[in-house]
């Protein structure tokens, strides 16, 4: 570690009495997909061998249930047998040959589960799966601790450095913890004493089996985010409980899976919660963790730095970037690959039982099959489009050792992440745009800006391939009286600054019909990103969590206008957006009376504004402004026409290749893809 670093709290040891922690940074338990099958343990041990490498303290693995009551999903990850042990062995010693630490997570699912088998301290269903719990008996309660501490004991028999116990987010010791989900009236139910006797009991014996050298982290639910959740009262006195019983770290967790208040996603301020951490590291006597939403050395640094908390744990910036670590170690933030909390890559897929990846690190969970090797035979290499498909191509072929020259007529580098950003709520994108430019700059690739590249061009600069990423053009729909000057379309409202009255229509009701409904609603007036004081009142969140879950009466600013967002599709509009992050957007869409309307057909647009037909009734819309978000189409007239013989290689990726379906996801993967083959 350099004297000057500009982050010594976030570098420093924390000695645990029994082990030392090298560093305050803890990769966050994420579930890739990868834990659950035996065969894919050589892929998880490469997963974490990386992170390891990359200099974080601690690696905490996704989560494992300790029976088969415990699954999240049918089949999933368990260990409860001696068998097991193996398959783990090769995920510990891949982190200790690099020098790292990691701890298994024991995750029981509760009735979270999705899996017919699920119990609950009551039976009484969730909102998010359709399988109604059993309500464990007393001897199912001393089977389940039972099976927790046979779970940790073989965690230390595969050289795992310790476990976490994951008791908040909803799952089944929250579920016990709150009187929300536990009607008990036994010895496990009724006042916090005994509602935490589970969580207690599971730590204090699991201490008992394992001994004083082995760290047990306890993810403690410190904001529960639903009603019938705990007070701040109950929650210290749960954590003491849990300090007393032989925790060794208390890492925080905020909000039940069934919230209806985001926690993680984009919009979410960095480092949102710390004041919750903070306030609990007053209350207890062994280290806590600070988490959600922490994704850059700068804000883990100051948090430490103020005493918030002795720990950060991030999650998703592992995916986004193994090295993170090392990075910052090095005085390199600048080259950190920020995670932009879209989940598109990892939530997103695991709720669809999809194996995780990142949308900005395609090789996340691929280290194995997704590798950039030096080339053997540097070749020339044009890629036209710096947009997040040409940048993903130019800085992997250069860092391959191709010689790479980008070209964008654009002055500037990003291609529509350049609007994206502009989203209230979308600033992290910038972060993606400044990564790449800095790549392009070590990787030493030739970038030529404000220059549009011909056919011509192309075929006369010698190269042996030409990558087309030039991205897409914007659809213009067949609707009579789309000439009229009151209609604009999303770039002229978004990167134009085009004025907008105060009553819109937009047509279409994809992400970008979303997106530009937020744009519109949002006060110019008003600071970005939202401070978090104003996005906890907005959401109705008390961060003293003087009432039950640390609920508030949402106070959301009046909206700056009147906005109807319009479909064709008889489908619930938003229904393709993210499924973490889709039912965000229509919440903060139908806080701000945004009338969205499915089963559209567009009449035409007049000076009286738009009319339209729905369930077979004419109807005017008397807008201002009609705003077109009706999807995009390929441009790629670069390529050469079928059958043309000679030249360079053509390829085309990202928009170019496709305009359907076309996300930042698939453009960077094709891009990492095609220069990882070249
Ligand atoms: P582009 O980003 O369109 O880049 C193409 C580039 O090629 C441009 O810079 C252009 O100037 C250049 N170019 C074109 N022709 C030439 C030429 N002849 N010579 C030189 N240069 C040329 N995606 C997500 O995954 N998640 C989101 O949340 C998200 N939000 C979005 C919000 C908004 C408001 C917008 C507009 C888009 C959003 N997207 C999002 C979509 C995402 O930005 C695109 O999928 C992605 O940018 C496509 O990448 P690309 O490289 O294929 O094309
Ligand atoms: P999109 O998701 O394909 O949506 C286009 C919208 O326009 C649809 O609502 C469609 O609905 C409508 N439409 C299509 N053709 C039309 C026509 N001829 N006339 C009238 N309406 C028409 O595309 P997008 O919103 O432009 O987004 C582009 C890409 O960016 C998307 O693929 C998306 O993945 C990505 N993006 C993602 C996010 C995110 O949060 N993940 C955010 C923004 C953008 P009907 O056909 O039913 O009318
Ligand atoms: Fe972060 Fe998005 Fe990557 Fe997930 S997919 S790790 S949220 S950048």
């Amino acid at each position: 570690m350099p004297d000057t670093t500009p982050y010594p709290h976030l570098l420093a040891p924390l000695d645990l009495g029994f082990t030392t922690l090298k560093n305050r940074v803890i990769m966050g338990s994420m579930h890739t997909g990868l834990e659950d099958r035996f065969y894919h343990y050589g892929k998880l041990a490469a997963f974490y061998r990386e992170r390891a490498r990359g200099g974080v303290g601690l690696i905490v693995t996704g989560g494992i249930s300790p029976n088969r009551q415990g699954w999240l999903l049918p089949f999933g990850g368990t260990l409860n047998v001696a068998g097991d042990v193996l398959n783990h062995r090769r995920v510990t010693r891949a982190v200790h040959a690099e020098g790292g630490k990691i701890l298994l997570q024991i995750l029981h699912a509760g009735r979270y589960g999705y899996q017919p088998l699920v119990v609950s301290a009551s039976a009484l269903k969730s909102p998010i799966s359709p399988f109604k719990p059993k309500a464990l008996d007393e001897r199912g309660i001393e089977q389940t601790i039972a099976a927790y501490v046979r779970c940790a004991r073989l965690a230390r028999r595969a050289g795992y450095d310790g476990v976490e116990v994951m008791g908040s987010e909803g799952y089944l010791i929250n579920q016990f913890l709150c009187a929300r989900t536990n009607r008990r009236t036994d010895r496990w139910g009724g006042a916090i004493g005994n509602r935490m006797r589970l969580a207690v009991e599971i730590v204090r014996r699991i201490r008992a089996a394992v001994g004083r050298d082995f760290i047990i982290m306890h993810r403690h639910s410190v904001l529960d985010l639903v009603e019938g959740g705990n007070t701040w009262d109950e929650i210290v006195e749960s954590a003491r409980a849990l300090e007393a019983a032989g925790a060794t770290i208390l890492n925080t967790g905020y909000g039940w899976h069934e919230a209806r208040i985001p926690t993680i996603v984009t919009s979410v301020p960095r480092a949102v919660f710390a004041s919750v951490a903070a306030r609990l590291k007053q209350a207890v006597g062994i280290p806590v963790v600070a988490s959600n939403r922490i994704n850059m050395p700068v804000d883990a640094e100051r948090l430490l730095a103020q005493g918030q908390a002795d720990l950060v744990s991030m999650a998703r910036p592992f995916l986004a970037d193994p090295d993170w670590v090392a990075k910052a170690a090095a005085g390199h933030a600048d080259r950190i690959n920020t995670c932009i909390a879209c989940n598109q890559a990892c939530l997103d897929h695991t709720f669809a039982n999809r194996r995780a990846s990142c949308l900005v690190n395609p090789r996340a969970c691929h280290e194995t099959t997704l590798v950039y090797r030096p080339t053997a035979a540097r070749r020339r290499i044009a890629v036209v489009g710096a947009g997040p498909a040409g940048l993903s191509a130019a800085t992997v072929a250069a860092r391959r050792g191709h010689a790479v020259t980008l070209f964008d007529a654009a002055d500037r580098i990003g291609g529509q992440f350049n609007v994206a950003m502009r989203i209230p709520g979308k600033e992290e994108f910038a972060e993606t745009i400044r990564y790449f430019g800095r790549e392009l700059e070590l990787s030493g690739v030739d970038v030529r800006l404000g220059t549009r590249a011909t056919r011509e061009d192309l075929l006369a600069g010698g190269y042996d391939d030409v990558i087309v990423a030039t991205g897409v053009t914007v659809r213009h729909p067949r609707i009579a009286g789309i000439a009229h000057p009151k209609v604009l379309s999303y770039l002229d409202v978004l990167r134009g600054g085009a004025q907008v009255g105060p009553r819109v229509a937009i047509v279409g009701a994809g992400g970008i019909g979303f997106d530009t409904a937020e744009f519109l609603l949002h006060d110019p007036q008003a600071p970005l990103p939202v401070p978090v004081d104003d996005w906890m009142e907005e959401w109705g969140v008390d961060p003293r969590v003087a009432t039950p879950g640390g609920l508030a009466p949402p106070r959301a600013p009046a909206p700056v206008r009147r906005i109807w967002l319009l479909q064709r599709k008889t489908t619930r509009p938003g229904a393709g957006l993210g499924k973490t992050t889709g039912w965000v957007h229509r919440a903060t869409l139908a806080r701000n009376g945004v009338t969205m309307m499915a089963g559209v057909q567009y009449e035409r647009i007049d000076d009286a504004g738009l009319h339209i037909v729905v369930g077979g009734h004419n109807q005017l819309l008397d807008v201002d402004n009609v705003v077109i978000c009706a999807g995009q189409e390929s441009l790629a007239d670069l390529m050469p026409p079928d059958g043309a013989r000679g030249g360079p290689r053509f390829h085309k990726i990202g928009g170019a290749a496709l305009a359907a379906e076309l996300d930042a996801k698939r453009a960077i993967r094709e891009g990492a893809e095609l220069a990882a083959r070249l």
